[in-house]
């Protein structure tokens, strides 16, 4: 279909420029493999896998067939005292992919927002349900993207997605990773920076240990721009939240699924939390689902007192609907089936050097890579943050057909697991074509 002849009026787009896409709108409206395709036919290359999320690519036969044969078979099955086997099995399934054997629990979303807010409620109760009764703080980092949940906006650090809402009491924040100045053009985890991590120090001696539930942390930061941990930096937030007795979250929405060619970022840094969120990769962005895996004993301490009272005062009509529940288990079946994991760890030192390649190209004064993910920082234009961005993001989906996503003037690249060289070679071609021109 033609945009001409569509409506495109009564769409309130999130986290979109309404106006300047009604005017000139960018639709997609087929996907296979690499590639989307515009209602005109030409074809997409997919730098994002779609928004972090189709990490198996588009149209997966296994996951497609999957989720066809279970709406045929059971539509809907009520979450609340209620269940059906494929939640039971794809909370195993999902486990196994857990960074120990110490999660045993997975407690069903249908979002990142969701499952952020699940952590968060989770970490308050268990400190109670221990006997912790005044550890109810949460902290979270400068910078961070946690959902758009009220939990996750007042934990996250960015600042536009807070302004007009009232955030919640008893939160607070340690600094970000950033460092231009020492840290421009590293490839992988930066040398410098450990050290950031005691800016926990700092916050709970401000606090109080015994006021502090738990610290959410996303690994690698990725909606912000990819800010990838310096050396050393989560293990000494590990040994910082185990000397306070803090649950340590890891807000694994983006980083989970093999982003970093392992399971989880927990097993690429070898530093283990205790609670992970996710979504996104969890069905291959094919249906909406996320999930917050949990340790043994956390779970444990729910379940006290009367067998027959419900212990966790929470939960979603949606959370493990039978369509997401196929769905994750044909996902996490074709990233092992297919290799997709180990792909992209094969492929990370490729991506690494194709996008570092594009260092000295136009207003660029950054580029940060990790596993299959890559930060471009561009320099703002006239000191307005974002329009050079928003230009070369629009310019590559109109005028050269490659799909990347913007956060102010960073290019965020995250591509299906299934990308081969010749994409890579096309993405950085595409941009060193375009930056220069904005
Ligand atoms: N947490 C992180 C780290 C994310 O990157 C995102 C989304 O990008 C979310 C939470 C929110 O996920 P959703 O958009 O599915 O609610």
């Amino acid at each position: 279909m033609k945009n001409e002849q569509m409506n495109l009026e009564h769409l309130w787009m999130p986290f979109s420029a309404n106006r300047d896409f009604k005017s000139k709108p960018r639709l997609m409206n087929a996907a296979n493999g690499l590639y989307y395709q515009k209602p005109d036919g030409s074809p997409v290359l997919d730098g994002t896998a779609g928004l972090w999320c189709c990490n198996a690519g588009h149209g997966h036969e296994k996951i497609v067939t999957a989720i066809q044969e279970q709406a045929a078979k059971m539509d809907f099955g009520p979450s609340f005292q209620l269940g059906h086997p494929l939640a039971f099995k794809a909370a195993e399934r999902l486990l196994k992919l857990a960074p120990s054997d110490a999660f045993q629990y997975a407690f069903f979303t249908n979002s990142g927002s969701e499952a952020v807010d699940t952590a968060l409620k989770i970490s308050m109760a268990y400190q109670q349900h221990i006997g912790h009764t005044e550890k109810t703080m949460i902290i979270g980092r400068e910078r961070a993207y946690h959902g758009v949940g009220f939990g996750g906006i007042t934990a996250g650090g960015l600042p536009s997605n807070k302004k007009y809402f009232t955030l919640l009491p008893g939160f607070d924040h340690i600094c970000h990773t950033h460092d231009l100045e020492h840290n421009a053009f590293s490839k992988g985890e930066p040398s410098w920076g450990k050290h950031l991590a005691d800016d926990l120090e700092r916050v709970i001696e401000k606090h109080g240990a015994d006021k502090i539930a738990a610290f959410i942390t996303e690994p690698v930061a990725g909606s912000t721009g990819i800010l990838v941990p310096p050396k050393g930096y989560l293990k000494r937030i590990r040994e910082i939240c185990d000397t306070h007795n803090i649950l340590l979250i890891f807000d694994e929405v983006i980083t989970g699924f093999g982003r970093l060619g392992t399971p989880f970022a927990a097993q690429y840094f070898d530093v283990e939390p205790d609670m992970i969120t996710c979504a996104k990769g969890l069905t291959s962005g094919t249906v909406p689902m996320g999930a917050v895996m949990v340790k043994t004993e956390i779970y444990d301490a729910f379940q006290q007192g009367d067998a027959k009272a419900i212990d966790l005062f929470h939960g979603y009509t949606y959370s493990a609907h039978p369509l997401a529940a196929a769905a994750a288990l044909a996902a996490i079946d074709v990233y092992s089936e297919d290799g997709l994991i180990d792909r992209a760890a094969d492929m990370a030192s490729y991506w690494e050097d194709a996008m570092h390649s594009l260092r000295g190209v136009g207003s660029i004064i950054d580029i940060r890579t990790i596993g299959l993910m890559a930060g471009i920082e561009m320099e703002a234009r006239d000191g307005k943050v974002g329009a050079r961005g928003y230009d070369v993001f629009t310019d590559a989906f109109h005028e050269q057909d490659l799909l990347i996503r913007i956060t102010g003037d960073t290019v965020a690249l995250s591509p299906p697991l299934i990308i081969e060289k010749e994409h890579i070679d096309q993405i950085v071609e595409i941009l060193r074509k375009i930056i220069p021109n904005h």
